[in-house]
């Protein structure tokens, strides 16, 4: 998607070799205009394939998440990473290891909102080493719906989440897939 790549080479912040920042229009400061872009292309990436829920993971995906929703007009569930006060029990839960942070999460969504008969697609900001993303699809494959996709922002296609999701059988459709974040910039795939 030329738009999202131009504004991540404009405004995106690389902060290491593996680490890209893009709190000014995607995961803290908002860009609206640019979300909803992304909402349609996804949208019509998933337009023929009977789509009947989104679910992305807080909160970084819920920007994107809610406009593809918009655009392919289904509900967006996201995966809470603390345990909520009204969120106790029917629960559907799994792991997820965040290398950056070192640390292993346990995100859940409550059961009633994804049933057998849903065709869900998974929504994220990023695709890394792939770990939220499996835990997302752990999630949904549980409520024993089906997995028909994994729309990316921004993937880094030179950490390992791409290769074991498509080997898992995935079909990831990202938006801006980058090659190398070497020398202090983005090279795009
Ligand atoms: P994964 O589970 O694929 O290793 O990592 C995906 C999650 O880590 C995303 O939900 C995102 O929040 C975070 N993440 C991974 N890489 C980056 C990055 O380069 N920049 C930012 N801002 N977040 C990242």
């Amino acid at each position: 998607m030329k738009l999202l790549e131009e504004r991540i080479k404009k405004d995106g912040k690389v902060l290491s070799e593996a680490i890209l920042k893009v709190d000014s229009f995607l995961n803290h400061q908002i860009d609206p205009q640019l979300m909803n872009e992304i909402g349609i292309e996804f949208a019509r990436r998933f337009a023929n394939d009977s789509i009947s829920k989104i679910v992305t993971i807080e909160s970084s995906g819920i920007a994107p998440a809610v406009m593809a929703g918009l655009h392919l007009n289904v509900p967006v569930i996201f995966a809470r990473k603390q345990k909520s006060l009204t969120l106790v029990d029917h629960l559907l839960t799994a792991k997820v290891y965040s290398f950056t942070k070192q640390e292993s999460n346990e995100i859940s969504i409550a059961k009633k909102y994804i049933s057998e008969n849903d065709t869900v697609l998974i929504i994220d900001d990023f695709l890394a080493n792939g770990q939220a993303a499996l835990a997302l699809a752990k999630i949904v494959t549980e409520a024993k719906a089906n997995v028909a996709g994994i729309g990316i922002v921004i993937e880094k296609s030179f950490q390992g989440g791409a290769e074991i999701l498509r080997k898992e059988n995935y079909r990831v459709e990202s938006l801006a897939q980058i090659a190398s974040l070497a020398d202090g910039k983005a090279v795009f795939k």
